[in-house]
């Protein structure tokens, strides 16, 4: 059910039916509803309401489009007895101008519909102009983990997904951000980030990768195949599973695996690869000999859409 919430600009302090129905006080909490917040003072006072009353809050950034990957990641929080606010925000400032900024698929009202059943407590979905008013002129470089991979195909985007990152984590004020392991580079970077600007009171939850049957991990970016190219994205995880069995009889030689993950993927129809890396899931350097921290991550273009994928390659 949408929530009756969901088309109003909502919260605030003489809110006190919204406040309600957050179970924030009293008896009028509604099993599905869900406050949508649009403005920076409405979410602080939504997250600073629930804090003062003990409530554990969770922050979950999408860029919407959600899918069963998304609400996974809400699920798990919810499951934990977190209040869960999912941001749903198509930040421009992580796309580079050739990029899909304007083409990216946008459902709202879906999305807040999927957020709630979910079990999310609110929506934070604010215009551009709220989160980069006239004038805005910060943005946070990061260097290490950002360097390589996504960051040298998108030199743009890390300092885009830094700097959002960062101020939803300051107008939230959250005790756990979750993120999505299936953009392996993207945790590294908030890590690092969340580290350097001392943001790390807040806990940072790292959830699986969430796949379709065939293994494609889910990915907002899929709508946009044909059904041939979706069969062709099977390319990336296949790659992954060669890679691991190769691990699993033995080899460790990141140089060989890697090689022999790119010729995987080049030998696939359809697929155009970027690359194929072993890196340390910390700090994205390469790495020449495998451990348990050695991810192998995969890029290629797909027909119009970009896919990423990666696994760990050592598992017990
Ligand atoms: P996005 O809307 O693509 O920016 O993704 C929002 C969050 O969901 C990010 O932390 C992603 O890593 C995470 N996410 C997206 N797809 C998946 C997936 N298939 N499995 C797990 N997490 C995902």
């Amino acid at each position: 059910m949408l929530s009756r919430w969901s088309d109003q600009r909502v919260i605030g302090q003489h809110c006190c039916p919204v406040l309600r129905r957050f179970g924030i006080s009293s008896t009028q909490q509604s099993a599905t509803g869900v406050a949508v917040a649009r403005s920076i003072s409405d979410i602080r006072s939504l997250v600073g309401d629930l804090r003062s009353r003990d409530a554990h809050v969770t922050i979950v950034p999408t860029m919407g489009a959600l899918h069963a990957g998304h609400i996974a990641l809400i699920e798990s929080s919810v499951s934990r007895g977190e209040r869960v606010v999912v941001s749903i925000f198509v930040n421009p400032t992580q796309f580079a101008a050739h990029e899909d900024l304007s083409s990216y698929p946008r459902q709202e009202a879906r999305d807040i519909e999927m957020a709630a059943e979910a079990g999310a407590t609110a929506i934070f979905a604010p215009s551009p102009d709220e989160v980069y008013p006239d004038g805005f002129a910060t943005s946070i470089q990061v260097h290490g983990p950002a360097q390589g991979f996504e960051g040298a195909s998108r030199p743009t985007h890390f300092a885009g997904v830094a700097t959002v990152v960062a101020k939803l984590l300051l107008m939230t004020r959250p005790d756990t951000i979750v993120l999505g392991q299936k953009d392996a580079q993207q945790v590294a970077v908030v890590r690092r980030v969340m580290t350097d600007l001392n943001l790390d009171d807040i806990s940072l939850v790292v959830h699986p990768i969430v796949r379709e049957d065939d293994g494609v991990a889910m990915s907002s970016r899929n709508r946009y195949l044909s059904s041939q190219e979706r069969l062709n994205a099977r390319a990336l995880s296949r790659t992954l599973g060669h890679a691991k069995d190769l691990v699993a009889r033995g080899e460790r030689d990141a140089t060989r695996i890697a090689d022999s993950a790119l010729a995987m993927l080049n030998a696939s129809d359809g697929v155009v690869p970027d690359y194929a890396a072993l890196v340390d899931a910390s700090t994205f350097a390469p790495v020449t000999h495998i451990d348990r921290n050695t991810l192998l991550c995969v890029a290629a273009q797909v027909g119009p859409a970009r896919l990423i994928d990666n696994s760990f390659l050592l598992i017990d």
